[in-house]
């Protein structure tokens, strides 16, 4: 639909313009910062930062109806700027004009309903969001398209130049960052620090691909990322790790869409995340705090945080948790999760305010940490995806996630549930081999299940010619090949002859 022809009371507020005043908030000493300069930690105490519009009192002379039917109507627009996360411009970057906005086709990824057999199996309704659709394959594309949206905003300004973007990752993100950074080519170029091995193919050759300038580094993610903390303090670059918060802001936008999709509906929802460096829990309580702010929802979601037992740093603060409570971080050991693979996650500082402020505004507990065994991803991945979802480990571990959850009764049958399948299954499809070939007892401590194991079965008919490369069969040769594969294949799967 051309802007022209939605309803009057709509039309004014359909295309955004820039808006609101921008800053960046310590979350140590509260000192605020200006935008005007890229900022990934306070130069004062060294804390993260959250960016905050300071000016969005403006955004309450539209009540929280209207702007559901403004995110609605804006479903239908063409344009480009308003297809992906921007549709909610004015609570992720409002200061950004659209001709700004770099959009390749992210967000607004599906939300698919398990099958009857698979609910009654978990014991709850239940949805997957399919976050692997997004263009790299996970939802790190969601603050990728944010963060270089404000990039390309300060390039067409002529306040930067010769962009050199930079991450440490555990896959996912180095994918995101190199492939929006490719599309700003030449004005931005992009580096990405992996740690060695402990990547897949799929996700090593998404950067190389991209043409970002790869480096592979001994150690875990958090040797990487304090390499690339060393760069940022040192060096001219523009960080792209989840300490730049304008990656939080995009990722806001996975919350939005859950409300969206689900008619603004959100107070029986458990919305399910795993966790790794935290930054998209902290992006997904923030933008339900907003919604709720702006009457655009009326109830809070409970949001269930999952890890691993080997990478469970967030579930351990909150054992016993007490209000100000130190954080302690550990060494991790390897998991099939492996993009959340983080001893000392980032955005913690940022969780233990939100986690805060979410039950306080709930009026009761409504966040909470279970962790589950290497086992059970593996196991719940492979399921999910033998009932028709193309989830991820980090998707299988949200879905056992969800198990651990009912079972303690922090999650009842009453409840929704909507998994974040943060990836697609083809990135991590290694671990599904290796399972298969049941080799994932060290260091994983699994052991491969029967009914989940299927591996390819080779037909060679005997007593046949067969088809070589560069040799085709013909004629009668032909014929025989045909009719004996095809018996092989019918015995196989036991068929009856008609
Ligand atoms: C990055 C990532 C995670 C972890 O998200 P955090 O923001 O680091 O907590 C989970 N799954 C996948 C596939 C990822 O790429
Ligand atoms: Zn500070």
């Amino acid at each position: 639909m051309k802007p022209e022809q939605f309803p009057k009371h709509i039309r004014n507020y359909l295309l955004p313009t820039p808006a609101g005043k921008m800053h960046y908030d310590c979350l140590g000493c509260r000192q605020q910062y200006d935008i005007s300069r890229l900022l990934y930690t306070c130069p004062r105490c060294g804390q993260v930062l959250m960016l905050v519009d300071e000016d969005s009192q403006r955004l309450k002379s539209i009540n929280g109806s209207t702007w559901r039917e403004i995110f609605d109507y804006r479903q239908m627009l063409k344009m480009p700027a308003m297809r992906g996360i921007y549709r909610f411009h004015e609570f992720i970057g409002p200061i950004i004009p659209l001709e700004d906005i770099v959009y390749l086709g992210e967000g607004n990824t599906p939300v698919i309903e398990a099958n009857a057999e698979l609910q009654a199996r978990v014991g709850c309704r239940l949805f997957f969001k399919n976050d692997g659709q997004n263009p790299s394959a996970s939802f790190k594309d969601r603050g990728m398209a944010s963060a270089l949206s404000y990039i390309n905003h300060l390039v067409r300004q002529g306040r930067i130049d010769n962009v050199l973007a930079i991450c440490a990752s555990t896959g996912d993100t180095s994918a995101a960052a190199a492939l929006y950074s490719a599309y700003l080519h030449p004005r931005v170029r992009s580096a990405v620090l992996l740690p060695e091995g402990k990547v897949t193919v799929q996700q090593l050759s998404q950067p190389l691909g991209s043409g970002a300038k790869v480096f592979e580094i001994p150690g875990v993610f958090d040797d990487c990322m304090k390499i690339v903390e060393a760069l940022s303090e040192q060096y001219n670059v523009a960080l792209l790790n989840s300490k730049n918060a304008w990656r939080i802001l995009g990722q806001e936008s996975y919350s939005y869409e859950i409300a969206q999709i689900f008619d603004y509906q959100t107070g029986d929802l458990a919305v399910v995340v795993p966790v790794g460096n935290a930054g998209n829990i902290t992006a997904v309580m923030n933008g339900f705090l907003k919604f709720l702010e702006f009457g655009i929802i009326q109830a809070l979601p409970k949001i269930i945080g999952v890890q691993s037992l080997h990478a469970n740093p967030v579930v351990r603060y909150y054992q016993d948790y007490s209000k100000g409570k130190t954080f302690m971080p550990i060494t991790v050991k390897p998991s099939v999760a492996q993009a959340a693979m983080i001893g000392n996650p980032v955005s913690m500082p940022r969780v233990i305010k939100l986690v805060e402020t979410y039950n306080l505004k709930a009026g009761l507990q409504r966040v909470f940490f279970v962790q589950v065994t290497e086992q059970q991803i593996m196991d719940w991945h492979l399921t999910a995806n033998r009932h028709g979802h193309i989830a991820c480990t980090h998707g299988g571990e949200c879905l056992a996630g969800l198990v651990e959850a009912l079972a303690k009764g922090l999650v009842s049958d009453k409840d929704v549930a909507v998994l974040d399948s943060t990836a697609h299954a083809l990135k991590f499809v290694g671990f599904q081999d290796l399972y298969f070939q049941g080799k994932l007892k060290t260091p994983f401590n699994i052991l491969s299940d029967r009914r989940l194991v299927n591996m390819p079965v080779k037909i060679r008919p005997v007593d046949t010619k067969c088809p070589e490369p560069g040799k085709p069969l013909a004629g009668n040769e032909l014929q025989r090949f045909i009719l004996a594969s095809a018996e092989a294949v019918a015995q196989q799967l036991n068929l009856q002859k008609t």
